[in-house]
């Protein structure tokens, strides 16, 4: 045997061993991304790939071998053809037990999915429980306030029309003290009957039992009544009240619920206003919407506290409204019923300077 035969011999015992380490190193390196292949065409191939990749470098390995030696070929061919099926052996063995820890891997994986959705259900079950609970408790809580306030409502009714009549009768008879115990106990008594009147209306918006009864009305017309409804309220603190109203609108919404809207939103305006402010009630068209605006020269909000409007028992903390009496449900009312028609309310202002509360209902075609 030549000193040529024995190099050969040499490289291919050695180096070919050494080049299916390397393989397996690099099969092993890319197991994260064969994860990523899971499923595709692409991990399907990846076997045949690997295998035809040692086996093209085998053969390109005995033919430059042979080459730079300047030997015949077959002069490699046994030992390159062992060490071949060496390598095939090794590399078998390699992909079995990476398969068997992949299986090993995968039940771990399907035991935890399994344990995460026994523990989700048992979460979403617990959850829709409470959530049951909570509702009920609202519930129950929604009828209380409700059955109240309607056992409340005839009793106040009584009161208002009791001591109107004893005022009215009585003219010049009573002695003023007592007339003024009166009207004291008569302006108590309607705070008390519009508490019992907001409370009612939540109720019912709530249970979704709140009528409304839309039809085509003249804007004008619910904005003039509502004006009257609360004319002594200007007077007493001397606001003065500018309409820029387009008389010719009509709209389709319930008149009694347009009202309800417009005092509240009027009464706040008088309510947080200065004395001998301004109040200006507009009305205009956005495509097939009519804008009802009622803008102030009163106390104003605060930037961070306009978010709170139109929730319920919103009343925002200042020094300037401490004094004023409220039940906080005005808003939250009046932005269900405005909802209701098709429409939807708007609030603007600056803090000292005043407010523009609004809203929007469907114009008549
Ligand atoms: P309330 O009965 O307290 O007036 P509302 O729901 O009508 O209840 O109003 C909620 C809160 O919004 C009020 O407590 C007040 O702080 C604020 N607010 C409403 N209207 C005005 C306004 N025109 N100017 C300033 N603050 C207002």
């Amino acid at each position: 045997m030549n000193i040529e035969l024995i190099a050969i011999y040499a490289i291919l015992i050695i180096g070919w061993p050494v080049l299916i380490m390397m393989s397996i190193l690099i099969i092993k390196r890319g197991c994260g991304f064969c994860k990523k292949l899971k499923g595709t065409i692409l991990e399907k191939l990846m076997k045949p790939t690997v295998i035809g990749w040692i086996y093209g470098m085998f053969m390109l390995g005995i033919v430059s071998t042979a080459y730079m030696l300047k030997v015949h070929w077959y002069y490699a061919v046994i030992p390159a053809f062992l060490t071949f099926l060496i390598a095939i052996t090794v590399i078998y063995i390699a992909i079995k037990k990476w398969e068997k820890e992949a299986i090993k891997l995968q039940a771990f994986y399907n035991n935890l999915e399994k344990l995460v959705k026994e523990r989700t259900k048992k979460l979403e079950k617990a959850h829709e429980k409470q959530i049951r609970h909570e509702k009920e408790i609202q519930k129950l809580k929604d009828q209380f306030v409700f059955i109240a306030a309607h056992e409340l409502k005839t009793p106040v009714t009584a009161i208002r029309w009791g001591i109107e009549t004893a005022l009215s009768e009585s003219k010049g008879m009573l002695k003023p003290e007592v007339e003024t115990y009166l009207n004291d106990v008569q302006a108590s008594n309607l705070r008390l009957i519009r508490l019992v009147d907001d409370l009612l209306n939540v109720a019912r918006i709530e249970a979704g039992t709140i009528k409304i009864e839309p039809r085509e009305i003249k804007l004008n017309d619910a904005i003039n009544d509502s004006v009257r409804d609360v004319e002594s309220l200007f007077k007493e603190k001397s606001i003065t009240l500018k309409k820029e109203i387009d008389e010719n609108l009509k709209v389709i919404a319930d008149p009694e619920r347009v009202k309800q809207v417009l005092i509240n939103l009027l009464s706040n305006a008088i309510k947080y206003n200065r004395e001998k402010g301004k109040i200006i009630v507009e009305t205009s068209k956005d495509a097939n919407l009519a804008v009802v605006s009622v803008s102030d020269t009163g106390i104003g909000i605060e930037e961070k506290d306009m978010i709170k409007l139109f929730t319920k028992f919103c009343r925002i903390e200042s020094n300037e409204n401490q004094e004023i009496e409220g039940t906080g449900l005005g808003l939250f009312v009046s932005k269900q019923i405005v909802e209701k028609m098709g429409g939807s309310v708007f609030a603007k202002s600056k803090k000292g300077i005043g407010s523009t509360f609004g809203f929007t209902i469907p114009l008549k075609e």
